[in-house]
Protein backbone atom coordinates (compact mmCIF):
# COMPACT_ATOMS: atom_id res chain seq x y z
CA UNK A 1 0.00 0.00 0.00
CA UNK A 2 1.48 3.51 -1.28
CA UNK A 3 1.64 6.16 1.54
CA UNK A 4 2.00 4.15 4.54
CA UNK A 5 4.28 5.78 7.36
CA UNK A 6 7.13 4.89 9.05
CA UNK A 7 6.85 3.23 12.92
CA UNK A 8 7.81 6.38 14.74
CA UNK A 9 10.86 6.43 16.59
CA UNK A 10 9.61 5.04 20.22
CA UNK A 11 7.71 2.29 18.84
CA UNK A 12 7.71 -1.05 20.62
CA UNK A 13 7.92 -4.12 18.36
CA UNK A 14 8.43 -6.41 21.00
CA UNK A 15 4.08 -6.79 21.02
CA UNK A 16 4.08 -7.42 17.67
CA UNK A 17 7.14 -10.18 17.35
CA UNK A 18 5.47 -12.15 20.58
CA UNK A 19 1.94 -12.71 18.54
CA UNK A 20 1.23 -14.75 15.44
CA UNK A 21 -0.28 -12.45 13.14
CA UNK A 22 0.33 -15.17 10.13
CA UNK A 23 -3.10 -16.74 11.06
CA UNK A 24 -4.66 -13.80 12.53
CA UNK A 25 -8.38 -13.10 10.44
CA UNK A 26 -7.96 -9.48 8.09
CA UNK A 27 -10.91 -7.85 8.19
CA UNK A 28 -12.30 -5.32 5.99
CA UNK A 29 -13.46 -2.51 8.37
CA UNK A 30 -11.99 -2.53 12.47
CA UNK A 31 -13.83 -0.01 14.16
CA UNK A 32 -12.20 1.36 17.60
CA UNK A 33 -14.43 2.54 19.55
CA UNK A 34 -18.25 1.79 20.73
CA UNK A 35 -19.89 5.44 20.67
CA UNK A 36 -22.19 7.06 19.17
CA UNK A 37 -19.45 7.28 15.95
CA UNK A 38 -18.41 3.91 16.07
CA UNK A 39 -21.57 2.08 16.24
CA UNK A 40 -22.86 4.67 13.24
CA UNK A 41 -19.72 3.82 11.27
CA UNK A 42 -20.26 0.15 12.09
CA UNK A 43 -24.48 0.53 10.75
CA UNK A 44 -23.04 1.71 7.82
CA UNK A 45 -20.50 -0.31 6.71
CA UNK A 46 -22.31 -3.79 7.86
CA UNK A 47 -25.05 -2.18 5.42
CA UNK A 48 -22.13 -1.70 3.15
CA UNK A 49 -21.61 -5.73 3.74
CA UNK A 50 -17.86 -4.93 4.61
CA UNK A 51 -18.63 -7.13 8.04
CA UNK A 52 -16.75 -4.71 10.28
CA UNK A 53 -15.71 -5.43 13.79
CA UNK A 54 -16.12 -3.36 16.20
CA UNK A 55 -13.41 -3.30 19.17
CA UNK A 56 -15.78 -1.51 21.60
CA UNK A 57 -13.04 -0.48 24.41
CA UNK A 58 -13.14 -0.09 28.34
CA UNK A 59 -16.88 1.53 28.54
CA UNK A 60 -19.13 -0.09 25.38
CA UNK A 61 -21.59 2.61 24.66
CA UNK A 62 -19.30 5.29 25.26
CA UNK A 63 -20.33 8.52 27.38
CA UNK A 64 -23.70 8.52 26.94
CA UNK A 65 -23.71 5.19 29.29
CA UNK A 66 -23.16 7.12 32.06
CA UNK A 67 -26.05 9.67 31.02
CA UNK A 68 -29.36 9.51 32.24
CA UNK A 69 -31.95 10.42 29.74
CA UNK A 70 -30.87 11.84 26.39
CA UNK A 71 -33.54 14.61 25.03
CA UNK A 72 -31.39 15.96 22.59
CA UNK A 73 -31.18 13.38 20.74
CA UNK A 74 -33.35 13.31 17.17
CA UNK A 75 -35.95 10.76 17.04
CA UNK A 76 -36.88 10.55 20.54
CA UNK A 77 -39.03 13.08 21.17
CA UNK A 78 -39.78 11.31 25.11
CA UNK A 79 -36.29 10.89 25.90
CA UNK A 80 -34.03 7.74 25.81
CA UNK A 81 -31.61 6.87 28.82
CA UNK A 82 -28.15 7.27 27.80
CA UNK A 83 -27.61 3.69 28.21
CA UNK A 84 -30.92 2.37 26.00
CA UNK A 85 -30.48 4.49 23.61
CA UNK A 86 -26.50 2.68 22.76
CA UNK A 87 -28.55 -0.84 23.26
CA UNK A 88 -30.47 0.42 20.65
CA UNK A 89 -27.14 1.64 18.29
CA UNK A 90 -25.75 -1.54 19.06
CA UNK A 91 -28.70 -3.97 18.26
CA UNK A 92 -29.00 -1.55 14.49
CA UNK A 93 -25.19 -2.08 13.93
CA UNK A 94 -25.43 -5.96 14.96
CA UNK A 95 -28.65 -6.49 12.67
CA UNK A 96 -26.70 -5.54 9.33
CA UNK A 97 -23.32 -7.99 10.93
CA UNK A 98 -21.51 -5.85 12.56
CA UNK A 99 -19.35 -7.90 14.97
CA UNK A 100 -19.11 -6.08 18.07
CA UNK A 101 -16.27 -7.47 20.41
CA UNK A 102 -15.16 -6.79 23.89
CA UNK A 103 -11.67 -5.53 24.55
CA UNK A 104 -9.31 -2.84 24.15
CA UNK A 105 -6.86 -1.89 21.02
CA UNK A 106 -3.58 -1.99 23.07
CA UNK A 107 -1.15 -1.73 20.32
CA UNK A 108 -1.12 -0.66 16.87
CA UNK A 109 1.31 -0.95 13.74
CA UNK A 110 0.15 1.50 10.32
CA UNK A 111 3.04 0.74 8.67
CA UNK A 112 2.45 -2.06 7.29
CA UNK A 113 -1.00 -3.59 5.17
CA UNK A 114 -3.00 -4.87 6.16
CA UNK A 115 -2.97 -2.58 9.07
CA UNK A 116 -2.06 -4.69 12.58
CA UNK A 117 -3.61 -4.47 15.89
CA UNK A 118 -3.37 -6.25 19.36
CA UNK A 119 -6.66 -5.97 21.42
CA UNK A 120 -5.87 -6.73 25.07
CA UNK A 121 -2.09 -7.31 24.59
CA UNK A 122 -2.69 -10.90 23.28
CA UNK A 123 -4.92 -10.98 20.40
CA UNK A 124 -3.48 -10.13 16.62
CA UNK A 125 -6.31 -8.53 14.13
CA UNK A 126 -5.42 -7.61 10.90
CA UNK A 127 -7.31 -4.48 9.05
CA UNK A 128 -7.84 -3.48 5.81
CA UNK A 129 -8.99 -0.16 6.91
CA UNK A 130 -9.39 1.57 10.34
CA UNK A 131 -11.82 3.66 11.81
CA UNK A 132 -10.69 5.57 15.04
CA UNK A 133 -13.68 5.94 17.34
CA UNK A 134 -12.33 6.20 20.92
CA UNK A 135 -14.22 9.46 21.79
CA UNK A 136 -12.94 11.25 24.57
CA UNK A 137 -13.47 10.65 28.60
CA UNK A 138 -14.83 14.08 30.71
CA UNK A 139 -12.01 14.88 33.29
CA UNK A 140 -13.02 14.59 37.02
CA UNK A 141 -11.94 15.71 40.38
CA UNK A 142 -11.18 12.47 41.49
CA UNK A 143 -13.62 12.50 44.74
CA UNK A 144 -15.09 9.28 45.88
CA UNK A 145 -18.57 11.01 46.58
CA UNK A 146 -18.67 12.81 43.36
CA UNK A 147 -17.88 9.30 41.17
CA UNK A 148 -20.99 7.44 43.63
CA UNK A 149 -23.59 11.03 42.78
CA UNK A 150 -22.97 10.67 39.06
CA UNK A 151 -26.10 11.24 37.22
CA UNK A 152 -27.80 11.79 40.57
CA UNK A 153 -26.38 15.40 40.30
CA UNK A 154 -23.16 15.43 39.25
CA UNK A 155 -22.56 15.57 35.61
CA UNK A 156 -19.89 16.35 32.90
CA UNK A 157 -22.40 17.97 30.67
CA UNK A 158 -24.32 20.74 30.65
CA UNK A 159 -25.97 20.40 27.19
CA UNK A 160 -27.12 17.20 28.83
CA UNK A 161 -28.72 17.27 31.75
CA UNK A 162 -28.97 20.77 32.76
CA UNK A 163 -32.32 20.70 32.04
CA UNK A 164 -33.30 18.40 34.38
CA UNK A 165 -32.45 21.27 37.17
CA UNK A 166 -34.73 23.81 36.76
CA UNK A 167 -35.32 26.50 40.04
CA UNK A 168 -32.28 25.21 42.07
CA UNK A 169 -29.17 26.35 42.60
CA UNK A 170 -25.86 24.82 41.08
CA UNK A 171 -22.46 24.93 40.80
CA UNK A 172 -19.71 24.55 38.36
CA UNK A 173 -16.34 23.77 38.60
CA UNK A 174 -14.18 25.47 36.00
CA UNK A 175 -12.34 28.40 34.95
CA UNK A 176 -11.87 27.51 31.02
CA UNK A 177 -14.19 28.19 27.93
CA UNK A 178 -16.62 24.96 28.56
CA UNK A 179 -17.53 26.29 32.15
CA UNK A 180 -18.16 29.90 30.98
CA UNK A 181 -20.21 28.16 28.45
CA UNK A 182 -22.07 25.95 30.45
CA UNK A 183 -22.27 28.16 33.58
CA UNK A 184 -24.32 30.61 30.55
CA UNK A 185 -26.28 27.50 29.42
CA UNK A 186 -27.30 26.51 33.21
CA UNK A 187 -28.98 29.95 34.17
CA UNK A 188 -31.70 29.58 31.92
CA UNK A 189 -32.93 26.68 34.37
CA UNK A 190 -31.25 27.44 37.47
CA UNK A 191 -32.09 30.56 40.39
CA UNK A 192 -28.42 30.52 40.46
CA UNK A 193 -25.41 29.21 39.09
CA UNK A 194 -21.68 29.40 41.27
CA UNK A 195 -18.60 28.83 39.38
CA UNK A 196 -15.59 27.30 41.43
CA UNK A 197 -12.47 27.91 40.57
CA UNK A 198 -9.58 27.01 42.14
CA UNK A 199 -7.66 30.91 41.05
CA UNK A 200 -8.20 34.45 41.30
CA UNK A 201 -8.22 34.60 37.57
CA UNK A 202 -9.96 32.54 34.65
CA UNK A 203 -8.50 30.59 32.01
CA UNK A 204 -11.16 31.30 29.64
CA UNK A 205 -10.90 33.88 26.51
CA UNK A 206 -11.92 37.17 27.90
CA UNK A 207 -15.67 37.23 25.63
CA UNK A 208 -16.85 34.42 27.61
CA UNK A 209 -15.33 35.68 30.76
CA UNK A 210 -16.82 38.84 30.38
CA UNK A 211 -20.30 37.00 29.28
CA UNK A 212 -20.10 35.27 32.21
CA UNK A 213 -19.61 38.02 34.55
CA UNK A 214 -22.13 40.15 33.17
CA UNK A 215 -24.72 37.58 33.76
CA UNK A 216 -26.33 38.41 37.37
CA UNK A 217 -27.91 34.61 37.83
CA UNK A 218 -23.51 34.10 37.70
CA UNK A 219 -21.63 34.14 40.92
CA UNK A 220 -17.87 33.26 41.05
CA UNK A 221 -16.30 31.40 44.00
CA UNK A 222 -12.64 32.53 43.64
CA UNK A 223 -9.54 30.60 45.05
CA UNK A 224 -11.74 27.36 46.16
CA UNK A 225 -11.86 23.98 45.13
CA UNK A 226 -14.62 21.09 45.67
CA UNK A 227 -13.20 18.61 48.46
CA UNK A 228 -17.00 16.69 48.57
CA UNK A 229 -19.90 16.35 47.29
CA UNK A 230 -22.80 15.76 49.98
CA UNK A 231 -26.07 13.76 49.48
CA UNK A 232 -27.37 9.89 50.21
CA UNK A 233 -28.97 9.56 46.68
CA UNK A 234 -28.92 12.98 45.02
CA UNK A 235 -26.70 16.04 45.11
CA UNK A 236 -27.63 17.99 48.31
CA UNK A 237 -24.39 20.23 48.44
CA UNK A 238 -21.06 20.61 48.28
CA UNK A 239 -18.32 21.43 50.54
CA UNK A 240 -15.31 23.94 49.20
CA UNK A 241 -11.86 25.01 50.61
CA UNK A 242 -10.37 28.28 50.05
CA UNK A 243 -7.15 27.21 48.72
CA UNK A 244 -5.63 30.16 50.75
CA UNK A 245 -7.06 30.13 53.93
CA UNK A 246 -7.57 26.36 54.26
CA UNK A 247 -11.47 26.99 55.48
CA UNK A 248 -13.91 24.87 54.67
CA UNK A 249 -17.45 26.32 53.58
CA UNK A 250 -20.86 24.04 52.39
CA UNK A 251 -23.15 25.07 49.83
CA UNK A 252 -26.55 23.67 49.22
CA UNK A 253 -26.68 22.94 45.47
CA UNK A 254 -28.28 20.36 43.92
CA UNK A 255 -26.30 19.68 40.83
CA UNK A 256 -22.48 20.20 40.90
CA UNK A 257 -21.18 20.34 36.85
CA UNK A 258 -17.52 19.18 36.28
CA UNK A 259 -15.93 21.16 33.44
CA UNK A 260 -12.57 21.12 33.50
CA UNK A 261 -11.44 19.67 30.63
CA UNK A 262 -11.55 16.11 28.50
CA UNK A 263 -9.48 13.84 27.27
CA UNK A 264 -9.42 12.46 23.80
CA UNK A 265 -8.57 8.51 24.17
CA UNK A 266 -5.95 8.92 21.52
CA UNK A 267 -2.52 7.92 23.44
CA UNK A 268 -2.43 4.48 21.63
CA UNK A 269 -2.34 5.99 18.36
CA UNK A 270 0.56 8.77 19.54
CA UNK A 271 3.29 8.97 17.29
CA UNK A 272 0.96 7.76 13.74
CA UNK A 273 -1.26 10.19 13.38
CA UNK A 274 -1.44 13.75 14.18
CA UNK A 275 -2.65 15.17 17.02
CA UNK A 276 -3.63 18.50 18.45
CA UNK A 277 -1.81 19.44 21.70
CA UNK A 278 -4.39 18.16 23.58
CA UNK A 279 -4.20 15.36 21.85
CA UNK A 280 -7.38 15.22 19.34
CA UNK A 281 -6.36 13.42 16.29
CA UNK A 282 -6.77 16.07 13.27
CA UNK A 283 -8.46 15.14 10.22
CA UNK A 284 -8.49 16.54 6.39
CA UNK A 285 -10.89 19.43 6.87
CA UNK A 286 -14.71 18.23 5.69
CA UNK A 287 -13.67 14.52 5.76
CA UNK A 288 -12.64 11.76 8.32
CA UNK A 289 -9.40 10.90 6.32
CA UNK A 290 -6.12 11.19 8.94
CA UNK A 291 -2.64 11.31 6.82
CA UNK A 292 -2.32 7.59 6.87
CA UNK A 293 -3.92 6.30 3.52
CA UNK A 294 -6.92 3.58 4.91
CA UNK A 295 -7.00 5.08 8.70
CA UNK A 296 -10.14 7.15 9.48
CA UNK A 297 -10.94 9.07 12.83
CA UNK A 298 -14.61 10.14 13.58
CA UNK A 299 -16.60 11.91 16.96
CA UNK A 300 -15.01 13.31 19.85
CA UNK A 301 -11.05 11.50 19.21
CA UNK A 302 -11.07 14.42 16.40
CA UNK A 303 -14.24 16.78 17.59
CA UNK A 304 -13.17 18.90 20.49
CA UNK A 305 -15.55 21.66 19.33
CA UNK A 306 -19.29 19.87 19.36
CA UNK A 307 -18.86 16.77 21.32
CA UNK A 308 -22.83 15.78 20.88
CA UNK A 309 -23.92 12.26 20.28
CA UNK A 310 -25.56 13.51 16.90
CA UNK A 311 -22.68 14.82 15.64
CA UNK A 312 -20.52 12.02 16.49
CA UNK A 313 -23.11 10.05 14.58
CA UNK A 314 -22.83 12.23 12.06
CA UNK A 315 -19.09 11.65 11.54
CA UNK A 316 -19.39 8.22 12.25
CA UNK A 317 -21.49 7.69 8.95
CA UNK A 318 -18.43 10.26 7.07
CA UNK A 319 -16.08 7.76 8.31
CA UNK A 320 -18.05 5.24 7.26
CA UNK A 321 -18.64 6.10 3.59
CA UNK A 322 -15.18 7.51 3.72
CA UNK A 323 -13.56 3.79 4.23
CA UNK A 324 -15.94 2.10 1.83
CA UNK A 325 -15.12 5.10 -0.65
CA UNK A 326 -11.16 4.35 0.05
CA UNK A 327 -11.68 0.19 -0.30
CA UNK A 328 -13.08 0.09 -3.39
CA UNK A 329 -10.61 2.81 -5.05
CA UNK A 330 -7.76 0.80 -3.30
CA UNK A 331 -8.97 -2.34 -4.77
CA UNK A 332 -6.22 -3.36 -6.64
CA UNK A 333 -3.60 -2.64 -4.38
CA UNK A 334 -5.69 -4.65 -1.55
CA UNK A 335 -5.76 -7.42 -3.76
CA UNK A 336 -1.80 -7.34 -3.92
CA UNK A 337 -2.20 -8.13 -0.56
CA UNK A 338 -4.65 -11.14 -1.19
CA UNK A 339 -3.09 -14.67 -0.22
CA UNK A 340 -2.81 -12.29 3.19
CA UNK A 341 -5.86 -10.61 3.06
CA UNK A 342 -7.89 -13.64 2.20
P1 LIG B 1 -9.49 24.18 29.68
O1 LIG B 1 -9.35 25.39 28.85
O2 LIG B 1 -8.33 23.24 29.78
O3 LIG B 1 -9.92 24.65 31.14
C1 LIG B 1 -10.02 23.75 32.18
C2 LIG B 1 -10.31 24.53 33.45
O4 LIG B 1 -10.50 23.59 34.49
C3 LIG B 1 -9.16 25.47 33.89
O5 LIG B 1 -9.69 26.67 34.37
C4 LIG B 1 -8.47 24.67 34.98
O6 LIG B 1 -7.95 25.49 36.01
C5 LIG B 1 -9.62 23.90 35.58
N1 LIG B 1 -9.14 22.64 36.14
C6 LIG B 1 -8.39 21.68 35.54
N2 LIG B 1 -8.21 20.64 36.37
C7 LIG B 1 -8.85 20.95 37.51
C8 LIG B 1 -9.04 20.29 38.76
N3 LIG B 1 -8.53 19.07 38.97
N4 LIG B 1 -9.76 20.90 39.72
C9 LIG B 1 -10.30 22.12 39.51
N5 LIG B 1 -10.16 22.82 38.37
C10 LIG B 1 -9.45 22.23 37.37
O7 LIG B 1 -10.72 23.24 29.20
P2 LIG B 1 -12.09 23.66 28.50
O8 LIG B 1 -12.70 24.82 29.21
O9 LIG B 1 -12.89 22.41 28.39
O10 LIG B 1 -11.68 24.13 27.05
C11 LIG B 1 -10.99 23.25 26.18
C12 LIG B 1 -10.72 23.95 24.85
O11 LIG B 1 -11.95 24.15 24.15
C13 LIG B 1 -10.11 25.33 25.03
O12 LIG B 1 -9.21 25.56 24.01
C14 LIG B 1 -11.28 26.25 24.92
O13 LIG B 1 -10.94 27.56 24.49
C15 LIG B 1 -12.13 25.53 23.88
N6 LIG B 1 -13.56 25.90 24.03
C16 LIG B 1 -14.00 27.01 23.38
C17 LIG B 1 -15.32 27.41 23.52
C18 LIG B 1 -15.81 28.63 22.82
O14 LIG B 1 -15.00 29.33 22.28
N7 LIG B 1 -17.08 28.88 22.81
C19 LIG B 1 -16.18 26.69 24.33
C20 LIG B 1 -15.69 25.57 25.00
C21 LIG B 1 -14.37 25.20 24.85
P3 LIG B 1 -6.64 26.41 35.74
O15 LIG B 1 -7.14 27.54 34.91
O16 LIG B 1 -6.23 26.79 37.10
O17 LIG B 1 -5.68 25.52 35.05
Amino acid sequence: MQGLPSRPADFDLAPFERLDFSSADVHSVVVVGSGPAGLTAALYTGRANLSPVVIQGPEPGGQLITTTDVENYPGFPEGIMGPDMMRKFEEQASRFGADLRYGMVTAVDFSVYPFRLIVDEERPLLAESVIISTGASAKYIGLPNEQRLLGRGVSACATCDGAFFRGVELAIVGGGDTAMEEALFLTRFATKVYVIHRRDELRASKIMAERAMANEKIEFVWNSQVVDVLGETDVEGIALENVRTGEVTQLDVKGLFVAIGHKPNTDVFKGWLPMNDAGYIETVKGSTYTNIPGVFACGDAQDHVYRQAVTAAGTGCMAAIDSERWLAEHEAERAAVAPLAK
